[in-house]
């Protein structure tokens, strides 16, 4: 075998490893030689070296990709206010009152489904605006 078709089977070979993937939460296309990796290294970080600091740090990652894509589903700004400066400063306002409203900040890493599925029943708001409304309608805990 003459060295270069060996270097072409080999690239094959190792080739064969990497799927072409299409991020659930930014819908981009990114490799990956992982059956279970469903997001893009942007939107969920570098998991190949974890110690406990950079696996945290990857959770919030994570949950900032969500977010971002979940705040531009709903619009990109406060739906009473139209403020739009600063994604920290925009909530979720679960339409329906009797449910507790999920914190998106906080809390268990959640799949992009699953926040997603909550984020269509909400609208978004900013963090002013979402006081005003649970200062007339009460707040659930
Ligand atoms: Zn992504
Ligand atoms: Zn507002
Ligand atoms: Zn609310």
């Amino acid at each position: 075998m003459k060295k270069q078709d060996e270097a072409i089977l080999l690239f094959f070979f190792h080739r064969r490893n990497i799927m072409i993937k299409y991020c659930e939460i930014c819908g981009k296309k990114f490799n990956s030689n992982s059956y279970s990796r469903i997001y893009c290294f942007e939107c969920s970080g570098d998991s190949s070296r974890l110690d406990n600091t950079s696996r945290k740090h990857q959770k919030t990652i994570l949950r900032r990709s969500m977010k971002l894509q979940a705040v531009k589903l709903l619009g990109g700004k406060c739906s009473i206010c139209g403020y739009n400066r600063c994604i920290d400063a925009l909530e979720f306002h679960h339409k329906d009152h009797s449910v507790k409203e999920f914190k998106l900040g906080s809390g268990n890493t959640m799949s992009w489904k699953e926040y997603k599925a909550e984020a269509l029943k909400c609208i978004l708001v900013c963090s002013n605006c979402h006081k005003e409304i649970h200062n007339k309608i009460g707040y659930i805990s």
